[in-house]
């Protein structure tokens, strides 16, 4: 099977009502922001028209990439008027492929063209807040603004064995999305799911397989976890090492949020412990920590996970997948109880889209961030489902 056109566009119900809230947000010098090559090309013919150097704006990174230079806060290319240069004087087609798409993901599927978005946009977050189930909605292709981008990645699973899972992938995905839709609590659905994608991995014949009845079978599932507390803190632990390797400022907001929220008002002890550079995180502390959460976000971390499964991140390998998605869950919980713990007071809803936001930014736009983690782990010969089992445990 081929993909020669489309007239459709697939996209999570909850996410269909994005509209660009003209924040300037996404132009900040908060992350890196490619340039490719074709727009690379244009801007600087633009440019040299006006007589101006694009090494000003672009310049080339170690790995000989393009990426826009930072004015302070912003792209250099930003105006006063919080407008993009390169889309009001060359023309949007000049911009880079990151600049138009961002914060959708997009790919072509033998069912249409899918579309993704990315939260560490702040109107994107805010979609999480809906009390709606999520769905896959199917829109027609010119009732949709988008661009296609340049560089497009494509799935058809119709093309596998038809013996592999992969060949039922969307059977898959939408099992998975109504699994979590399920009035049952996190903790479980999660770990129901975790444990058919696991048992999936091992299936010979996927023809045999009926979606529907796996939906039921949540009605009975119950688990018990061997895991404590003490076995989540090393994982958290270790998730933070991790990242320190690869962002010191990132793990060092984690390690500060812990010690400032467990100050004793002592100013000698405080003292003392502030400059230890330690994670003040043991099991009794994350318990507590878990008390403080009110079970009505359980939703916004559930929407999360039933977004990301929509980007086909099961398709190339559920371990990863649940892994990545699981570590980025607990992350976003922890922050959110820290902040509760240090503010005193339940959160807002700002506050919420801050902390997804903020998780993100710092998480999710390090690219090779989960990749490098899971590839460590692999080649350690760590057991990686165990591992989510253990951050599971968040959940619960
Ligand atoms: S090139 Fe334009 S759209 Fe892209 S980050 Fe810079 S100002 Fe924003």
């Amino acid at each position: 099977m081929d993909i020669k056109d489309y007239r459709y566009v697939l996209i999570p119900n909850i996410l269909e009502k994005f509209r660009c809230s003209m924040c300037g947000e996404c132009c900040e010098s908060k992350w890196r922001i490619d340039i490719d090559e074709k727009s690379y090309q244009a801007v600087k013919e633009r440019l040299e028209e006006n007589k101006e150097d694009v090494s000003t704006y672009i310049e080339q990174n170690e790995n000989g990439n393009y990426v826009v230079k930072f004015d302070g806060k912003y792209c250099k290319f930003i105006t006063d008027d919080i407008k993009c240069r390169i889309h009001r004087d060359f023309g949007w087609e000049c911009l880079s492929d990151t600049c138009k798409i961002y914060p959708r993901n997009m790919r072509l599927t033998s069912r249409g063209m899918e579309i993704g978005l990315g939260f560490s946009c702040g109107s994107v977050a805010k979609l999480l807040l809906t009390d709606e189930k999520v769905s896959i909605k199917k829109i027609k292709k010119e009732d949709y603004f988008f661009m296609t981008p340049r560089d497009i990645s494509f799935i058809i699973p119709e093309n596998n064995l038809k013996t592999a899972v992969n060949s039922r992938y969307y059977e898959v995905e939408e099992m998975a999305i109504e699994i979590l839709n399920q009035e049952k609590d996190l903790f479980t659905k999660l770990s129901y799911l975790e444990r058919i994608l696991a048992g999936l991995e091992n299936v010979a014949d996927v023809r045999e397989c009926n979606f529907k009845e796996v939906i039921e079978g949540l009605d009975d599932f119950t688990i018990e976890n061997p895991y404590t507390e003490e076995y989540l803190v090393d994982e958290i632990i270790k998730a933070i090492m991790k990242k320190s390797e690869r962002s010191e400022s990132v793990a060092e907001y984690y390690r500060s949020l812990l010690k400032i929220t467990s100050l004793s008002g002592d100013i000698k002890k405080d003292r003392k412990f502030l400059s230890w550079s330690g994670y003040n995180l043991y099991s009794e502390r994350l318990k507590e920590l878990k008390a403080l959460w009110n079970s009505k976000w359980d939703k916004i971390l559930q929407r999360y996970f039933q977004c990301y499964i929509f980007n086909k991140e099961i398709y190339d390998n559920s371990e990863y997948f649940m892994f990545k998605t699981t570590i980025s869950m607990v992350m976003i919980k922890l922050r959110m109880l820290l902040t509760i713990k240090y503010l005193g007071r339940e959160l807002t809803e700002d506050e919420v889209i801050a902390a997804i936001k903020g998780y993100e930014n710092d998480f999710s736009h390090d690219g090779d961030y989960f990749s490098e983690y899971y590839k460590q782990k692999y080649e350690n010969k760590e057991d990686i489902k165990e591992a989510t089992r253990k951050l599971l445990l968040m959940f619960k």
